[in-house]
This record gives C-alpha cells, sequence and structure tokens, in this order.
C-alpha cells in the first residue's frame, strides 16, 4: 500500500485506506481510530503557523510566523513546524526530550516549554536532510479542501449521533 503525507510532512497514511480511486475522502467510519484521528486533527492544523515561530512571534506579530511544513507526534499532542524550527525540534526530540514523553500527547507541551525558555538547537546542528525540489519557493500553507477532497461533504453527511460516536468535535474543525 502506498504511504503518503496530507499536506504536511511527517504523519504518512495509507493511501488506500483514507481515499477513494477518485482521490476523495472515504467516509470517516471506514478509517481505523487512529487514521480517523490524524485526518481529523490535520484539518485542525494544515492552516496554522509553525507552533514554535508562533511562541516567537505570538499573534501580535502573526504575519511573521512562517507557515509549518511538518507535523511530529501524537494527535492532540502533535507539534508543527517550518523548516528551520523543525531543526530545534529534532535537537529537543534526539537530545533533551525525557524518554517517558517521547510517544506520548505530551510532546506538544513539552516541546512547547522548552522552547519558550528558550532551547534552541546549537549553531550548526544537522536536522533534517530535505531533498527539496524548489528551494526558493515561498511555502503556502497547505489548503484544506485541496489537501483532503471531499472531507466537508463527508462531515455533512454523517450525523451528530455517529460524529458523537466517532468522537469527532466539530468546533475544533477549521473548514
Ligand atoms: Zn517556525
Amino acid at each position: 500500500m502506498a504511504k503518503v503525507n496530507i499536506g504536511l510532512r511527517g504523519w504518512r497514511f495509507d493511501e488506500d485506506e483514507v481515499f477513494d480511486d477518485e482521490g476523495r475522502i472515504r467516509p470517516l467510519g471506514t478509517m481505523d481510530e487512529d487514521t480517523r484521528a490524524r485526518v481529523l486533527r490535520l484539518t485542525e492544523r494544515l492552516t496554522d503557523p509553525c507552533d514554535a515561530c508562533w511562541l516567537a512571534y505570538g499573534d501580535d506579530r502573526i504575519e511573521e510566523c512562517e507557515p509549518a511544513e511538518v507535523i511530529y507526534g501524537e494527535p492532540r499532542g502533535e507539534v508543527i513546524l517550518c523548516r528551520d524550527h523543525e531543526t530545534d525540534f529534532v535537537y529537543w526530540f534526539r537530545e533533551v526530550a525525557d524518554e517517558g514523553v517521547i510517544g506520548t500527547v505530551q510532546v506538544q507541551d513539552a516541546f512547547h516549554e522548552w522552547f519558550f525558555d528558550g532551547g534552541r538547537a546549537p549553531e550548526g546542528y544537522a536536522g533534517v536532510e530535505h531533498v527539496d525540489s524548489d528551494p526558493d519557493a515561498v511555502p503556502e500553507s497547505p489548503d484544506p479542501t485541496e489537501e483532503l477532497p471531499g472531507l466537508e461533504e463527508e462531515l455533512e453527511r454523517v450525523d451528530d449521533e455517529e460524529l458523537d460516536a466517532l468522537n469527532v468535535d466539530l468546533d475544533d474543525l477549521d473548514l
């Protein structure tokens, strides 16, 4: 089965589990719980700026925040990052993070705290190698309706009871 990113690098999905033959999203009820949680969380986060930029600049200077390019961690404990700040995250993850935090939803709070307190990767730290097809391109936030075609209709189709059963909170979604 082909593994794909949706909008951001990092989280990988089985293409056949998430999309049908026409590339439209499958019914949420047919996905396993973890896949569904990630898909829904992605819809909330695709258009957010990099977490670290936001911690550094805040809402007052939101225009200086870079769009996120990568997502790490567990749904609801995820961290999204621009390319520059990905290096800080990778350093934190490898060298600083408490072992008990890795793989849990606490990754988000733990990384945010470290970064907010001034934690950074050392100068020249080799983070992640990128194969960049278009290095001069200005990064843009992915468009949820392009990345997840049919999701909006799918959310309209399923009724409230079903969404409850699927543990979906529509208020969190940004469509
Ligand atoms: Zn950033």
